[in-house]
């Protein structure tokens, strides 16, 4: 479907829980939050019926992400339902890679397409300051594992912070180079813990990337759903891309919606606006009803962030990061 600024609306990003087995400094407190009561989560039979009346809308790809989604039981039944959608073509996993190696077989026989791993430091030490007690050992397990499979498209998501992993970014951007792997570098978002940590930017990445691997060429596919502007090096398999929602913004094309874990329909990262489905569906609303009120949700999609702008308005995002979903 279009919403009102004219733009295709065909991808949604579904959180299953707001629990996750890391920290990350930019996204989760120390002491975790308040989790959501579980029976305020949205069941997988609930997940699947709006993922239903989504492809009768005109989506047809799924971001499945968390907190982190493999913490949730079972998850592989809740991707080959979903997949099984007619109208759905592409359901995608972003995940902390923790629990990937254990899961990777039973997520690939559901028929999962991509897996998106973040990981902001391949130095053990720098990896457990910033996830405050994750082991990187275990995820690139969990990457080395999933790139025997030839048919899943590995992409690997890094927030740089200024001060704290700028060293990694070379080793990062290495990880593309003789493996058929797609980094992402990240952009820090104000939004949550987000808002008191600096990032670095774009070009400033760039330009260490491009002194030490010469140059970036505009590679002019897409790879994937996302909004990413993809380069090439010379000598590297994988490609090397940018998504930063601050400095180079890309709501113009926005084709995106997201679901939180406990059923609320978001129409942009930045603001609080959006419609609570899980009430609607609990309270008996018949299929075009929700069809309906989707489709209006969906409609009045804002025009664009204002990520730039130092005040923080009564309609922002008040929850951090790990309750949206990235
Ligand atoms: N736990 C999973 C993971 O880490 O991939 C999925 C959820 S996580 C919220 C999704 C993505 O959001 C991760 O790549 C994470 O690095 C990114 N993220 C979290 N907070 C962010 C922020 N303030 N700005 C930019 N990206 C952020
Ligand atoms: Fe957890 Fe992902 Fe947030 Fe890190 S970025 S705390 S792994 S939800």
């Amino acid at each position: 479907m279009f919403d009102i600024y004219n733009r295709k609306i065909d991808y949604i990003r579904i959180s299953v829980t707001d629990r996750c087995n890391l920290r990350c400094i930019y996204c989760m407190p120390e002491k975790g939050i308040q989790s959501i009561d579980h029976k305020d989560i949205l069941s997988y039979e609930e997940i699947i019926y709006l993922c239903e009346n989504f492809a009768k809308i005109g989506i047809s790809k799924i971001k499945i992400t968390g907190g982190e989604p493999l913490v949730r039981d079972n998850l592989a039944y809740l991707i080959k339902k979903i997949k099984s959608i007619q109208g759905i073509n592409n359901v995608t996993l972003t995940t902390n890679g923790i629990l990937l190696e254990e899961q990777i077989d039973s997520l690939v026989k559901s028929g999962l397409d991509a897996v998106n791993v973040s990981i902001d430091s391949l130095d053990e030490i720098a990896y457990k300051s910033i996830t405050r007690i994750g082991d990187v050992n275990k995820v690139m397990r969990g990457i080395n594992k999933t790139l025997k499979y030839k048919h899943i498209v590995v992409k690997v998501n890094c927030v740089p912070i200024a001060g704290v992993n700028d060293e990694q970014i070379l080793d990062i951007t290495k990880m593309a180079q003789n493996k058929n792997i797609s980094i992402r570098f990240i952009e820090l978002m104000p939004i949550g813990l987000g808002k008191k940590i600096k990032g670095i930017s774009e070009d400033r990445i760039k330009m260490i990337i491009e002194e030490n691997f010469g140059k970036l060429t505009v590679f002019n596919k897409s790879i994937g759903n996302g909004p990413s502007n993809y380069y090439s090096l010379d000598n590297f398999q994988g490609k090397i891309g940018f998504i930063s929602a601050v400095s180079h913004k890309f709501c113009e094309k926005c084709n995106r919606a997201r679901l939180t874990s406990n059923g609320f329909l978001k129409t942009c990262l930045q603001y609080s606006e959006g419609q609570n489905l899980n009430t609607l569906i609990r309270s008996g609303k018949n299929d075009e009803e929700i069809i309906e009120i989707i489709k209006k949700t969906i409609y009045n999609k804002p025009r664009e962030n204002r990520f730039l702008e130092a005040e923080d308005y009564e309609n922002f995002e008040q929850n951090i990061m790990s309750q949206i979903g990235g």
